[in-house]
């Protein structure tokens, strides 16, 4: 199977959209595509948004978009809409993105899966489409309690570097989810493990992600 690439040409930089609900979706998420853009175009643009940072989690938020974007972070936008509650506050939570976020013009952006158990990620979902109409939008998944992995279009192999080091900034960056039962290791290398072998990738592990529309 060929690959597509994002090249933009060399007159400017890739720009690319990271959009999570809580912090720690986008690098759970797409930490690896992160990784791996980033090595394949160095000069790269990263507009990271979390609309959920509140205390002890904004400082891992900011945390962790260094530790995968490093200095191409050129946005990080940190919101404090309370975790589980973000249909009920819909209207604050679009007013983000019509005033804050329309100023970005993205190659490439990377959001929730609109079939998400979580309600949060469904609504981050939906408004990203109701706002980037024209845009190439990749939708990541999320392990989760409520078990609602699906099958996804979008493949990116990941090297071994790549996806030990996402495994181990996740948790470093992230202390305060390791009571999570779910937040370990294991549960991240299991997935990418699975997507690897669904597109058999060279080194046998992947990120996944759900493409509704794409134009070559
Ligand atoms: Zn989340």
């Amino acid at each position: 199977m060929i690959s597509l690439n994002f090249d933009v040409g060399s007159k400017r930089p890739l720009e690319v959209l990271c959009l999570g609900c809580h912090s720690d979706d986008i690098e759970i998420g797409c930490g690896g595509a992160i990784l791996r853009l980033a090595q394949q175009y160095p000069d790269c643009n990263l507009h990271w948004v979390v609309f959920s940072a509140i205390g002890v989690r904004e400082n891992e938020a900011r945390r962790a978009a260094k530790l995968f974007a490093e200095s191409r972070v050129k946005t990080l936008l940190l919101k404090t809409f309370e975790d589980g509650f973000m249909p009920y506050a819909g209207a604050e939570v679009k007013r983000v993105f019509e005033k804050e976020l329309k100023q970005i013009h993205p190659d490439l952006v990377f959001t929730h899966q609109g079939k998400d158990a979580h309600q949060d990620h469904r609504l981050i979902s939906e408004l990203t489409w109701n706002t980037f109409r024209d845009h190439m939008i990749l939708e990541y998944e999320i392990p989760k309690y409520d078990g609602d992995l699906g099958r996804p279009s979008v493949f990116v192999p990941l090297g071994e570097d790549i996806y030990q080091k996402k495994v181990r900034c996740l948790m470093e960056s992230f202390k305060s989810q390791r009571t999570k039962h779910w937040f370990e290791p294991e549960t991240f290398l299991a997935l990418m493990r699975l997507r690897g072998m669904e597109c058999n990738a060279p080194g046998g592990y992947a990120e996944a992600f759900y493409c509704r529309k794409l134009v070559i």
